[in-house]
């Protein structure tokens, strides 16, 4: 681009609250085929909630009951070991309250609207992409995907048709077991972005192709991409942090110029792999330095707005 079609390309751009940066970053938004969206944050709000909290007992036997069922009774005198539903809500709250990840602020924020406040956190740890495992007044807890249990020697069978009902309705569900004792399933729900479906669609009308990839189960993922208008396909779901950037590779192995689109800490190494890095503005530092293009509005149809501000100026300013 000429300097007059940079400086004009950037300062329409920054109209639409569209952040290019660097010399020939408009070239590079106006030549992609390809957008790659990370899930969470992007596509999705990445607010979440807590909807279903199902203990395994015979009684429940794979039904879900709907989050008011799983209420507790205020005032109950504290005895966690005699409500199962408490029980497993106790347990997970203790636990997450010392991870800072969306999810484990709504598991908090859920269980204290059903009447059962955090315990005390001794050890916490991180399992990247599989969830934590931490040292509790209660005992040892572990909250997490399926495999994560299966190290701990928990077998997850007993709970996973209800864990496969919850993400097929497009939420996240996850395992909760207290020193090796599977308690229950616990899902949580973000809302897809409202104009996440408009963004897929005009992107696909201009031959644009759309993926999406996620650390969030098959299930769910799936469910999500639905939502939006994404092809199942084009759905890479299960990848750990640390691999992102390996799918965004996977995806331009064929000579794909893809735009990844990303929010987070975990999104920064797929952002600098891509053609273009694009990050959310209200996601993290690490993914704004990363990226190529930062949208202020966290708007996912703000992609479009990036390509279109490209094509015109790059077209009309010689
Ligand atoms: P994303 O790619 O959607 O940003 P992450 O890589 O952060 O997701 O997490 C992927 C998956 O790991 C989550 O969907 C969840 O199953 C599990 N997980 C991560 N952190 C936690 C946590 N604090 N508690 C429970 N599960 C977690
Ligand atoms: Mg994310």
């Amino acid at each position: 681009a000429t300097p007059a079609a940079t400086m004009v390309g950037t300062s329409i751009g920054a109209q639409h609250g569209v952040l290019f940066e660097g010399g020939d970053v408009l070239e590079r938004v106006r030549d992609t085929d390809t957008v790659v969206f990370d899930k969470t944050g992007t596509l999705t709000r990445g607010e979440m909630t807590l909807t279903d909290a199902v203990p395994v007992s015979p009684a429940t036997d794979g039904a879900v009951p709907a989050a008011d069922d799983a209420e507790v009774a205020e005032g109950s005198d504290g005895d966690v070991a005699d409500d199962p539903t408490e029980r497993l809500l106790a347990a997970a709250a203790t636990a997450e309250g010392g991870s800072e990840h969306p999810i484990a602020e709504a598991v908090v924020a859920g269980a204290r609207e059903r009447g059962v406040e955090p315990g005390e956190l001794d050890v916490l740890q991180n399992v990247s992409g599989k969830g934590i495992r931490a040292r509790t007044e209660h005992g040892t807890v572990v909250v997490g995907k399926p495999e994560l249990l299966r190290e701990e020697d928990v077998d997850p069978e007993p709970a996973m048709e209800t864990m496969r009902e919850l993400e097929s309705e497009g939420k996240t569900a996850m395992l909760v077991a207290l020193d090796g004792e599977l308690l229950g399933v616990l899902a949580v729900a973000d809302e897809v972005r409202e104009s996440a479906v408009a963004a897929v669609e005009a992107l696909r009308a201009r031959e644009i192709a759309v993926h999406m990839i996620t650390g969030d189960n098959e299930r769910t993922a799936r469910a999500v991409a639905e939502r939006v208008g994404i092809d199942p396909e084009n759905v890479r779901a299960g990848v750990l942090p640390e691999d992102k950037a390996d799918a965004v590779e996977a995806i331009q192995s064929d000579g794909s110029r893809a735009m990844m689109v990303g929010d987070g800490v975990n999104d920064a190494p797929a952002l600098a792999s891509a053609f273009v890095g694009v990050a959310i503005g209200s996601g993290t530092d690490v993914a704004i330095e990363a990226a190529d293009v930062t949208l202020m509005r966290s708007d996912p149809f703000d992609v479009v707005k990036a390509i279109n501000v490209s094509e015109g100026t790059l077209s009309k300013i010689k």
